[in-house]
């Protein structure tokens, strides 16, 4: 819906140049562990949710689902470091400013997919910390693998990730054991 808005947008003012970008699974945080996502109550999200129990603000992860035709039957995602989708964006300001007016659409993703247990295991690596999970059902709405082709923004950036899942959950959890409560305060009791 928000992609049709934008085209229109651009249609109905040819001379505006819009860039369209389709993420796929950002995860990780800044470098500096100072910059990093704070969802505001139960994250929806598996990453948030995996930092907050190696942090110990929750007990166990819900895997939504064992029974998909998938190498383990978890659900498989594109997983991609912030720090690549950031470099996407400048990749696709730059070539919006050369432009005379248009829309671009990208795919930003790695092109590759791990499952809900590979991401499990890569941030109990990365972090040292055991995630407990039990099995829960199917999430409505879920697919069974969902990961990006992202040709074109090679193709026209020179575009591709560079970072890989050990950096993204180093740098999730660098942030996440500096910032256990993300910007918010940690309640008191
Ligand atoms: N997921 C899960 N437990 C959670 C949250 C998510 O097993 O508490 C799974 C979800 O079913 C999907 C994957 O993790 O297979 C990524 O889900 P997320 O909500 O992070 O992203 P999206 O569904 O938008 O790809």
């Amino acid at each position: 819906m928000i992609e049709q808005i934008m085209r229109g947008y651009q249609e109905a003012d040819t001379e505006k140049c819009v860039s369209i970008l389709r993420y796929f699974n950002p995860v990780g945080a800044h470098p500096s562990g100072r910059i990093g996502e704070s969802p505001n109550s139960i994250p929806n999200n598996l990453m948030p949710f995996v930092q907050q129990v190696a942090v110990g603000r929750r007990e166990c992860l819900s895997v939504f689902g064992n029974d998909y035709n998938t190498p383990d039957g978890a659900g498989v995602r594109d997983y991609i470091h912030v720090d690549d989708l950031a470099e996407g964006h400048i990749c696709a300001l730059k070539k919006i400013l050369s432009m005379e007016g248009g829309c671009i659409t990208h795919n930003l993703g790695s092109g590759h997919g791990f499952s809900v247990l590979d991401m499990v295991k890569a941030f109990e690596e990365a972090s040292g910390k055991p995630i407990p999970y039990k099995m829960g059902d199917r999430r409505p709405g879920d697919l069974a693998t969902v990961i990006a082709n992202a040709a074109k923004a090679k193709a026209d950036f020179g575009w591709e990730t560079k970072r890989g899942l050990e950096e993204m959950c180093k740098s999730a959890w660098n942030w996440q054991s500096k910032n256990p409560y993300g910007y918010e305060d940690a309640p008191k009791d």
